[in-house]
């Protein structure tokens, strides 16, 4: 059953229509598995761009009943890095994609690589040339001039015996390429005798000095695809004149399948920065605490921040893919996350930056139990036990001393719903020799308990608050752009301009409800009328922290 091909699938994006085509078509096709891969270069950490074509690649295979491999595209010696290689897998796995045990490295195929190079010079396709880098880009030509090399039109055995010995590490770099003989004239510059192979005496990570000649990505892409047998090789748009020569590679070299490269549209979210380079500088410079900083675009930033698989996945889905460049807001993401946990989280109550109630009608020594729901949206995740006493803890700008039009909360004379507890009456308040207010009073109603009132009389203002004689002290993290630039990357911006200093306020002294603490506590909170939370890596049970994924209110306007 596992082996069958699916042949009826869904219509969705153009994509899948393609594929769908050359289903029907048969041909290259033919009784074929859809079977795509993720390539990424492991030089850095994922972020949500690359979520996007993970889900494309791996949704697509998903959708056909496919495969899909997951490749590491080291054929660059340079900046590869072990531990891009584990960050890398363990964010697809954690985004719920499996690559069983089609697990590559395409340095696995320097040797056929260059294997098919040598078919190609025996074929007369490629020859060996040794224009410097600044004269090729000289004699380039334009569009009504074509390219020129002198070495073009050099024998088959000559090109042979050099490209061997460029290979055997005779020539430094920068002396000669292997350039694919295509067309010098052609309107499309990537078809000018592109340079597939150069040389570059440099280390590779996985295949040491073995090697100091490497392919160019046009040449390697697509016999890394046809070696894995790929169907499918989906890719971002700027590969789209790229195809050409996708194309004339398969069809020049003895290809064991013929690939199709199909291209979509990158993805862009407004107020960060999302190239790999970038997001180096940001975490090598020091302006964030690491790769997986919660203000980062990357996977495990998003991760740390709170963001879960599902909400990432369907904001993915819902962007869709298609053939034009757009930048999508920050907030649409972040919309697609209070999708998830306001149906999944579980409330608590928190109080940031506390200040005391006292309800002086209220018998000293007393304690007294509610059963609240964890979540009102979810029945069936049952109840929690939270406490009440004389005093409380409620957030300090949940008092004013003078009523100001449309505000509830607190201030002398006006009723206010402690949340699932009881009705208070404001009384007054304590300050300090400073003129800060350090403690609130208030009178409760008794007849109120859970928070309704008997007499049906409307009381507007609800507030959330921890019993002070019943609480945990936690760190919050706060966060805000990272950019105070919707665009900072765009034109000639330098990013590091419009950092915004802002972007992380640490809360030291809040106060939260005990259920946090207990063992296998959830991950994920809703802190009731603060936004959702959730537990940070290095939150422990002698200090709490907790990280603000995304607030309350929904600042996504559907357009
Ligand atoms: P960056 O510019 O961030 O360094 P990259 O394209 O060099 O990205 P790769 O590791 O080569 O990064 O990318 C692996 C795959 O992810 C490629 O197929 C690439 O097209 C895709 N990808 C990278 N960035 C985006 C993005 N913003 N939106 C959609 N797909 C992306
Ligand atoms: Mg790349």
């Amino acid at each position: 059953m596992a082996d069958e091909v699916k042949n009826e699938v869904p219509a969705g994006n153009f994509i899948q229509d393609f594929i769908t085509e050359d289903i029907a078509e048969g041909g290259a096709y033919e009784g074929k598995k859809v079977h795509t891969r993720f390539p990424p270069e492991p030089n850095g950490y994922l972020h949500i761009g690359h979520a996007k074509a993970i889900c494309v690649d791996f949704g697509t295979a998903e959708r056909f009943g496919g495969l899909c491999n997951l490749r590491m595209d080291d054929t660059n010696p340079t900046k590869e890095d072990v531990e891009y290689v584990d960050a890398i897998k363990e964010d697809i796995k954690w985004l719920g994609f499996d690559w069983d045990d089609r697990f590559f490295f395409a340095s696995e195929y320097f040797e056929q690589m260059y294997e098919y190079a040598v078919e190609l010079i025996k074929k007369g396709l490629a020859y060996v040339c040794e224009l410097t880098p600044d004269e090729m880009r000289a004699n380039r030509g334009d569009l009504s001039t074509p390219a020129k090399s002198p070495y073009r039109d050099r024998p088959v055995e000559e090109s042979l015996d050099l490209f061997e010995r460029m290979k055997n590490g005779e020539f430094e770099d920068g002396k000669m390429t292997l350039r694919a003989k295509i067309d010098l004239s052609s309107g499309n510059f990537n078809m000018r005798d592109p340079v597939i192979y150069r040389i570059n005496h440099l280390a590779h990570h996985r295949t040491g000095t073995k090697w100091c000649i490497y392919p160019m990505y046009d040449f390697a892409h697509p016999i890394e695809d046809a070696i894995e047998g790929i169907t499918h090789s989906l890719c971002t748009l700027e590969f789209e004149d790229h195809r050409p020569l996708y194309d004339w590679v398969i069809d020049n070299i003895t290809a064991p399948c013929k690939p199709r490269q199909i291209e979509f549209a990158r993805l862009g979210i407004n107020n960060t920065v999302m190239s790999k380079r970038k997001l180096r500088q940001l975490v090598e410079d020091g302006y964030v605490a690491g790769w997986d900083d919660p203000r980062m675009p990357t996977l495990c930033g998003l991760r740390r921040r709170g963001y879960t698989p599902a909400s990432i996945r369907n904001f993915c889905e819902r962007i869709g893919v298609s053939k034009t460049n757009s930048v999508v807001e920050y907030s649409f993401l972040e919309h697609c996350l209070r999708d998830d946990l306001n149906e999944n989280a579980c409330r608590v109550m928190c109080v940031l930056d506390p200040v005391k109630l006292v309800i002086t009608n209220y018998p000293e020594g007393k304690s007294e139990t509610f059963e609240v729901e964890n979540n009102p949206q979810k029945p069936e995740d049952g109840t929690r036990t939270i406490t009440f006493s004389r005093e409380c803890f409620i957030e300090a700008d949940d008092f004013i001393e003078e009523k100001v039009k449309g505000y509830n909360r607190f201030y002398p004379g006006n009723e206010v719903r402690l949340k699932s507890a009881y009705i208070v009456k404001c009384t007054g308040c304590k300050k300090d020799e400073n003129g800060k207010v350090i403690e609130v009073y208030a009178e409760y109603d008794p007849l109120t308990r859970g928070g309704d009132t008997p007499d049906g009389r409307k009381v507007r203002g609800t507030v959330h608050w921890v019993d002070a004689e019943n609480y945990l002290e936690a760190e919050v993290r706060l966060y805000d752009n990272l950019f105070t630039d919707p665009e900072p990357d765009t034109g000639d911006k330098n990013f590091l301009d419009y950092i915004n200093p802002d972007s992380l306020k640490i809360m030291t002294d809040c106060k939260i409800e005990k259920s946090v603490g207990e063992k296998d506590a959830p991950v994920y909170y809703q802190f009731m009328r603060l936004g959702y939370f959730c537990r940070d890596k290095e939150s422990t049970p002698e200090k709490l922290i907790f990280n603000r994924s995304v607030s309350l209110k929904d600042g996504y306007k559907k357009k």
